[in-house]
């Protein structure tokens, strides 16, 4: 296994957006951490959510004073062939791994496992299903707790890979769960189940403040006239994030409203064919309205080019059909941008309808909510305020921590009284 080496963080540039009681309670878990190393475990540390949260989360810790290392586990493309197949799965894709699948699985997990002989942790924090496998070779004497940290929903998955994942799954003392809907309820993990949302770093490029008159020149250069109001959805072309229905609720604020934009602003993969399909999809029903404005990584949006569009928007709509959690709201939020957002998974979490946002099951609701907010800057900015405070309390790297140090701390605490 790799450790890896990050960028330092300062816990005490976090002070000023958590409460006294946050810190209080912090300062409590620190405390009881004294002395005690943790492990995270994870199969990459670039390219997706999970690498993205754990650079900020861990540094966030180890600026705590919490002992916390990041060890990324080695394998070949075999072996991320067979994990792709059953995050699937986990998803509910049909199929099922064959032996061969099982032993590639298997064999990974094995050498990878050769590591823990040296180590010596009291957390284990081991995510997703790429290592779970890993407990199976704990070292005799191993006195770490072992918790296993899903980022997938795993609620109706296909039962095959969940069975054969439930073998290590198990043997785990705790599990993290993103959302209480993703516990498989056929077959849950037997010992202590929590949950912890994913959150956003304040203080990272994508969520730091920006003058207003930056984030306009930023977005300018995409096309937008900054003097004419701006809808934006910030998400990947994807069926389940319906930006095909965003235009069609743009197009009914249109006739109402000619003035406004819509920018679709998403990130493409160069190696995702269906990704390219709906984007030329989604262009394809823009058509030759010019001001729909459809930017991508390829037209050199970065992380700072989604924050000025989030900061530079009159509206942010999210309208997935289908979400996890869907952090491009709780990143709008941040910015005290109104958020209007599809009545689905994750997103109900964060938007409390008609108090922190709103909450629509149509395009005629989507369109009616963002015509409401266009012609009412005073409940825009109530709104928008009150989304911020939420993910203030709830949505911030900060209450991760918090969330991580309470789960190390409530697993102390069974030893204690199990001794
Ligand atoms: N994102 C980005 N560039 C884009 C579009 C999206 O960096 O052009 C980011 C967005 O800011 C968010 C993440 O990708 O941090 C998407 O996460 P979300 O949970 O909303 O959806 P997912 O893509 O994971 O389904």
């Amino acid at each position: 296994m790799e450790l890896i080496s990050l960028q330092p963080k300062n816990y005490r540039d976090y002070l000023p957006f958590i409460d006294e009681d946050t810190e209080d309670d912090l300062e409590f878990f620190i405390r009881g951490m004294k002395g005690k190393r943790v492990a995270m475990v994870s199969a990459t540390a670039y390219g997706g959510g999970v690498a993205e949260k754990l650079h900020s989360l861990i540094p966030l810790i180890n600026s705590m004073g919490v002992e916390m290392d990041w060890w990324v586990i080695k394998g070949e493309l075999d072996f991320f062939k067979v994990t792709k197949k059953m995050h699937n799965g986990l998803q509910g894709e049909p199929g099922f791994l064959t032996e061969e699948e099982i032993a590639t699985y298997l064999k990974c997990n094995r050498f990878n496992a050769g590591w823990l002989k040296n180590w010596d942790y009291d957390f284990m924090v081991v995510h997703d299903p790429q290592p779970a496998a890993l407990i199976e070779d704990r070292p005799a004497g191993d006195r770490a707790h072992w918790i296993w940290r899903c980022h997938i929903d795993t609620s109706s998955p296909n039962q095959e890979y969940w069975s054969f994942l439930y073998r290590y799954i198990k043997q785990y003392s705790a599990t993290i769960f993103t959302l209480e809907d993703y516990i498989n309820r056929e077959l849950p993990p037997p010992n202590l189940n929590t949950f912890i949302t994913p959150s956003i770093d304040p203080l990272a490029l994508k969520n730091i403040p920006l003058e207003e008159e930056e984030a306009l020149k930023i977005v300018a250069r995409y096309g937008v006239e900054t003097d004419r109001p701006l809808i934006s959805q910030i998400s990947r072309f994807d069926p389940w994030k319906d930006p095909l229905g965003v235009i069609e609720a743009y197009k009914i604020v249109k006739k109402e409203f000619p003035a406004v934009q819509l920018a679709l602003v998403g990130s493409m993969a160069a190696d995702d064919p269906e990704g390219w399909d709906y984007l030329y999809h989604t262009l394809r029903r823009a058509g030759d309205d010019y001001d729909i404005k459809v930017v991508t990584n390829f037209n050199g949006v970065t992380d700072l080019e989604v924050n000025a569009f989030q900061i530079a928007s009159d509206v942010l709509i999210q309208k997935s059909l289908r979400e996890g959690f869907g952090l491009t709201v709780a990143e709008g939020l941040w910015k005290e941008t109104p958020v209007i957002g599809g009545n689905a998974g994750g997103i109900r979490l964060q938007i409390e309808d008609g108090v922190t946002g709103f909450l629509v099951d149509t395009v005629e609701e989507c369109a009616e909510k963002a015509l409401i907010l266009l012609r009412n800057p005073l409940l825009a900015r109530q709104v928008a305020a009150a989304g911020k405070e939420k993910v203030r309390r709830q949505f911030l790297v900060t209450k991760n921590a918090l969330d991580y140090l309470q789960l190390f701390f409530s697993l102390l605490r069974q030893t204690t009284v199990e001794k």
